[in-house]
């Protein structure tokens, strides 16, 4: 059983900076037949090779990165629908060890204000996204000796525990600091959806000088910490890479790798995959000024080219970035996108003028849950706070979405309805509530087969009070 920790394990990890920078050179200029191959493999829903991404990657005309954002539209449609899944951020603490140098959480940064959630405070920030409607949380931490894996389990066991009104947290993910075999045991007992770790840039010299201090500065203790979370038990790990440190080519690619080893050493890849841009911070220069900054366009195109590479996996487009551009990108293949957040830490229930020196970044999407459920609504879109395959023990559900024929109509689509249903019952407001309800109609309207009676049932129950009916 190998899991690479020291610094000196670099050479023998997955990723190869020579073998990436070659597949890219040698697939420069791609013809547009050698695309349409490609885009055909995607769209018979196999994962692509890494020289078959880098050949995407490399597409030079407009006419054939069309044809690419047009595969990557048809491959959602087909796998996944329309459905859109919701959650919203909740940082516990900004203490942190490290000094990533993009971060406002750093630990040379004298400009943030430290803060760790009293478990009184936690209990507030709950109730108020509770009652906002959230059901779906990604729980963030800095890494700090405070921030153990028995005080992650125990902040997630009291998310789980805070109940108000109807509501109720019911899949807590994380992103947190790896940790050792043992750690992950602690927390998966508590019961989390998603481990998350961003190996940041795949690139090991660029790595090597933005995380000058602390444990991050050991590469190869990041790049296997999912697959210390594997051996521990925790089966749906998110990876992710911070776009803007190197080049997003090479990222791209290092996403591949990571999820090829993932599938090759434990027969499945990552439940997720993350591609946050750098934003700007307080007191962090290189935020402000990235050194690979990502266009607009640069980013639709990695979007598209993640969701025909593995598309078997979820993909996760955070609020991070500004409201039009996530609606053009959301067509591209995202799944999961997090609404009405706030990232500073005590900053749902406390109006702080100071909050932006304890946040992380600063947000691009500022909307509230309700006016992002609305707009998806107006987009045809059914926003979806689904937990029911974590909770029934199907883990890896994505992948069932994908590979089990009938998946989609079976459990997500209805489990969908019922979630958006209680949302539209218990927080909408009037408009949200009204364009809702049309839209379940007319979702409703579209199936044909017994499951109709089924959905109408399950939908009547909720309205008469019943909640958290599924699948
Ligand atoms: N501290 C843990 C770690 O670094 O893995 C977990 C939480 S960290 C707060 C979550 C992620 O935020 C990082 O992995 C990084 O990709 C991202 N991040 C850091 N600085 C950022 C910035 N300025 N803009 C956008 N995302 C950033
Ligand atoms: Fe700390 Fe994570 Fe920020 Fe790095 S990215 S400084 S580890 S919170």
């Amino acid at each position: 059983m190998y899991v690479f920790t020291k610094e000196k394990d670099k050479e023998k990890t997955f990723i190869n900076e020579e073998i990436i920078k070659k597949t890219l050179e040698e697939t420069a200029n791609p013809d547009s037949k050698q695309i349409r191959e490609i885009l055909q493999k995607s769209l018979n829903k196999q994962r692509l090779e890494p020289k078959e991404v880098a050949t995407l990657l490399n597409a030079s005309s407009k006419e054939q990165w069309e044809e690419i954002f047009e595969a990557a539209r048809t491959l959602k449609e087909k796998v996944y629908g329309n459905r859109i899944v919701l959650f919203a951020p909740l940082y516990i603490g900004n203490e942190c060890i490290n000094d990533c140098e993009y971060c406002g959480f750093r630990t040379s940064n004298k400009l943030v204000i430290r803060k760790t959630l009293s478990l009184e405070e936690l209990k507030k920030e709950v109730e108020t996204l509770v009652s906002k409607g959230h059901k779906r949380l990604i729980v963030v931490y800095g890494e700090h000796p405070k921030y153990s894996p028995e005080f992650i389990s125990k902040t997630i066991d009291i998310i789980y525990n805070t109940k108000l009104g109807n509501g109720e947290i019911r899949r807590v993910n994380v992103n947190a600091a790896p940790q050792t075999i043992e750690g992950y045991k602690i927390i998966k007992e508590v019961g989390i959806g998603t481990f998350q770790i961003f190996q940041e840039t795949y690139h090991y010299p660029t790595y090597k000088k933005l995380h000058p201090r602390g444990p991050k500065s050991n590469f190869a203790w990041r790049l296997y910490g999912l697959d210390r979370a594997m051996l521990a038990g925790i089966d749906d790990v998110g990876i992710g890479a911070l776009f803007g440190l190197y080049h997003w080519k090479f990222e791209v690619m290092g996403l591949i790798y990571h999820t090829i080893h993932l599938e090759e050493r434990f027969g499945v890849g990552p439940h997720t995959i993350s591609f946050p841009r750098i934003e700007p911070a307080v007191g962090t220069p290189i935020a402000e000024r990235p050194p690979y900054l990502v266009s607009d366009e640069n980013f639709k195109k990695l979007v598209a080219v993640l969701r025909l590479a593995v598309p078997y996996t979820g993909l996760i487009l955070t609020a991070r970035e500004l409201a039009d551009l996530r609606r053009e990108v959301l067509k591209l293949g995202v799944s999961q996108i997090d609404a009405g957040s706030s990232i500073g830490v005590g900053s749902y229930s406390e109006t702080d003028p100071e909050v932006i020196k304890k946040s992380q970044f600063i947000l691009g999407d500022t909307r509230t849950l309700d006016e992002v459920i609305y707009e998806l609504l107006k987009e045809n879109y059914i926003p979806s706070f689904c937990t029911a395959c974590y909770r029934a023990g199907r883990t890896g559900e994505h992948f069932m979405e994908f590979a089990i024929p009938g998946f989609v109509k079976r459990f997500c689509t209805p489990n969908a309805l019922f979630t958006l249903n209680e949302y539209l019952n218990d927080y909408a407001s009037p408009k949200t509530k009204t364009l809702g309800k049309e839209v379940i109609n007319k979702e409703v309207e579209k199936i044909t087969d017994k499951q109709k009676d089924i959905i109408i049932q399950g939908l009547k129950r909720i309205d008469m009070g019943e909640r958290d009916v599924r699948f």
